[in-house]
């Protein structure tokens, strides 16, 4: 019968399956000393080992989870709307919290923007999605005591809806100056800005300054994530101790699937983790707070003790493992991408 032969075919293919996990669970010695082939197992074996975590490390497991063992596996959709407006969404936004003496945090579980203070005015870095910028950035900043109008940049790291989607509303109500590389994805889209489109604005070269009083972000170009990307590098002050920054701007594979976006993401990835470790970055922010646990880490900054470093301070090695993760686990998708012959996704 067509049922009993499947039984007895999946059966015997489980057996199999059962002794292959045993037999690699248990190498022999002599197999553990012959180098490791490139695979895309083991491509995502580095990187989930470089998630740390199991020796007072610090953890990177959002990002293991995000890219390595579910990753988004294609590009947006086209002009896709914007999220509608939704007041259970509200129940998500967390209360505004102090990063470091002069940088400042606002978002969700899932969201980060940062605020970056001097007495001459401020940085905002992204800008929540479109219904969410006036309650969790303009609400939070006034309770953070600090005055929206006051904003001098907003540096928008990409043109996806959860970070250009406050841009307008900076914009048209106090003036501020929007940089941004993703102007044509904004330009292009018809249903994303439902309130209203940011106008073309600053568009960043390569190492360009950005400077508020004493403060300044230095922005290279990463593209990948989206075409525009932007990231940077600058410094924040720990009890009066400074810091070097690195700002990732785009971190997940939602872009067209072929070895062409991969070979692009891999190579600005590349570059930025070394721009990160020649200035000695300590410490790796985004837009997205699950990937570096800023929120779950700010609330524990709450209970620090005399002597403790920031928990977002987390130090060069584990910069490293942040772009580690981020390298092996495209790597994995790209080899994935070579053997079935997917060279262009378009
Ligand atoms: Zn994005």
């Amino acid at each position: 019968m067509r049922m009993k032969t499947f039984s007895a075919t999946l059966i015997g293919s489980l057996s199999a399956a059962v002794i292959a996990a045993v037999v690699s669970a248990y190498p022999a010695r002599t197999q553990t000393l012959r180098p490791t082939p490139e695979t895309v197992e083991s491509h995502l074996a580095a990187g989930k080992n470089a998630a740390g975590g199991r020796d007072d490390t610090p953890d990177f497991y959002g990002l293991v989870t995000a890219i390595c063992v579910a990753p988004l596996n294609g590009a947006a959709r086209p002009d896709a709307p914007a999220p509608r407006e939704n007041p259970n969404r509200k129940a998500t936004y967390m209360e505004p919290m102090q990063a470091f003496d002069d940088l400042y945090w606002m978002g969700t579980p899932s969201t980060s923007s940062w605020l970056l203070t001097s007495d001459d005015g401020y940085i905002l870095y992204d800008t929540q999605r479109v219904y969410d910028a006036e309650d969790v950035l303009v609400d939070g900043m006034k309770k953070l005591g600090f005055d929206p109008a006051k904003v001098k940049y907003v540096i928008v790291s990409h043109g996806h809806a959860g970070e250009s989607g406050g841009a307008y509303l900076f914009q048209s109500r106090y003036g501020t100056r929007i940089v941004m590389n993703d102007w044509d994805m904004v330009e292009a889209s018809v249903n994303g800005y439902p309130t209203g489109k940011p106008k073309r604005d600053i568009v960043p070269t390569d190492g360009m300054k950005i400077t508020v009083g004493d403060r300044t972000v230095t922005i290279y170009l990463t593209p990948g994530h989206t075409p525009g990307t932007l990231s940077s590098i600058f410094q924040v002050h720990d009890h009066g101790k400074p810091l070097t920054v690195v700002y990732s701007g785009g971190t997940e594979f939602n872009f067209p699937n072929d070895v062409p976006h991969f070979d692009q993401y891999l190579a600005s990835e590349r570059r930025l983790a070394s721009l990160a470790a020649v200035a000695g970055a300590t410490i790796v922010l985004n837009n997205q707070s699950q990937f570096n646990g800023a929120a779950t880490k700010l609330r524990m900054l709450k209970d620090r003790h005399p002597g403790e470093a920031n928990p977002l301070d987390v130090g060069t090695n584990a910069v490293a493992r942040y772009f580690k993760i981020e390298d092996e686990c495209a790597q994995a998708v790209r080899l994935k991408l070579a053997a079935s012959g997917i060279t262009h996704a378009e």
